[in-house]
C-alpha cells in the first residue's frame, strides 16, 4: 500500500477506503494506491491523525466490520424477502427511479 498527498481544488464527500468513515476533504488528498499504481480510494483526516499505529487498529476495526457485513449478506442473500414493486413504488408518486449502474468494489488480492 503507498500513500499520495495529492492537491485538489474541489472539496467533496469520500468514504474513507481505509476504516469507511465518511467525509468531507480539504485542498489536500490522500490517496491509497496499491502495490501496482492503482488507486483505491483516499485516506481519511482521522485517519491521517491516528498515525501509522492507529491507522492499522482503524483499518483492523473496518476490516472486522466488512467481514461481519460480508457473511451478514451472504446469510441474507440465501433467504428470501419481500421486495416492492415498481408498480408501489410509483404509487408512492415520486419519480420513477434513476437506475445507474454501481460500481462493484475493487476486491484487493
Ligand atoms: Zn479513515
Amino acid at each position: 500500500m503507498k500513500l499520495m498527498l495529492n492537491t485538489i481544488y474541489t472539496k467533496f464527500k469520500e468514504i474513507c477506503f481505509l476504516c469507511g468513515n465518511s467525509y468531507k476533504t480539504d485542498t489536500v488528498k490522500i490517496d491509497v494506491y496499491d502495490d501496482d499504481g492503482n488507486n483505491l480510494g483516499s485516506m481519511c483526516y482521522q485517519c491521517f491523525d491516528a498515525k501509522k499505529d492507529g491507522v492499522k487498529k482503524r483499518m483492523g476495526n473496518y476490516a472486522l466490520y466488512l467481514r461481519k457485513k460480508s457473511e451478514w449478506l451472504e446469510t441474507q442473500a440465501k433467504k428470501d424477502f419481500d421486495f416492492p414493486s415498481k408498480k408501489d413504488y410509483i404509487a408512492t408518486g415520486l419519480e420513477e427511479i434513476d437506475v445507474m449502474e454501481n460500481e462493484i468494489p475493487p476486491v484487493i488480492a
